[in-house]
């Protein structure tokens, strides 16, 4: 199967998402999360750990993550790692809604714009469709880990 090229990751979005490439954010391991999943794209060989700790009222307080693959799956988690800290699972589900919508040209980037902060350079990936599952592949991870926490959370009570 011949490689797929990566993205080139040129102009000033393009050096945001090289900068977290080259330094993952949170990238050390969590010994005890209270949230966790793991997702594979053997498409490209990308995987994603990822790792939550909540504090009483259900914000997030860490994350831990670790990620292999292309150079969109290492930017796109090493940035969604920064935008989820003090925030509570609801928020995280708008969250990526909104990130996938927006991934997907379904909204208006000037409304956007502002509620996906940093994340917004990720847009660029938009011109490379065969890269926006690796972009997606971090949020399937947090909306799978939030699924597994809820239902686990149900059982004990
Ligand atoms: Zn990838």
């Amino acid at each position: 199967m011949p490689q797929i090229p990566d993205v080139p990751l040129d102009g000033l979005y393009g050096d945001l998402i090289l900068e977290h490439f080259r330094s993952p954010r949170n990238s050390a391991v969590l010994l005890a999360a209270d949230l966790e999943a793991e997702e594979f794209n053997p498409f490209c060989g990308d995987r994603i750990i990822l790792q939550l700790k909540l504090d009483e009222a259900g914000r997030v307080v860490q994350v831990g993550v670790q990620s292999e693959g292309c150079s969109i799956i290492q930017a796109t988690a090493s940035l969604m790692s920064e935008a989820m800290k003090g925030k509570k699972l609801e928020e995280l589900e708008d969250l990526a809604e909104l990130f996938r919508d927006t991934m997907r040209g379904n909204t208006d980037d000037q409304n956007t714009e502002e509620d996906l902060g940093p994340l917004q350079s990720l847009t660029v990936v938009r011109r490379f469709p065969v890269r926006i599952k690796c972009a997606l592949l971090p949020w399937v991870a947090l909306e799978e880990g939030i699924k597994t926490y809820r239902s686990s959370q149900t059982r004990d009570q």
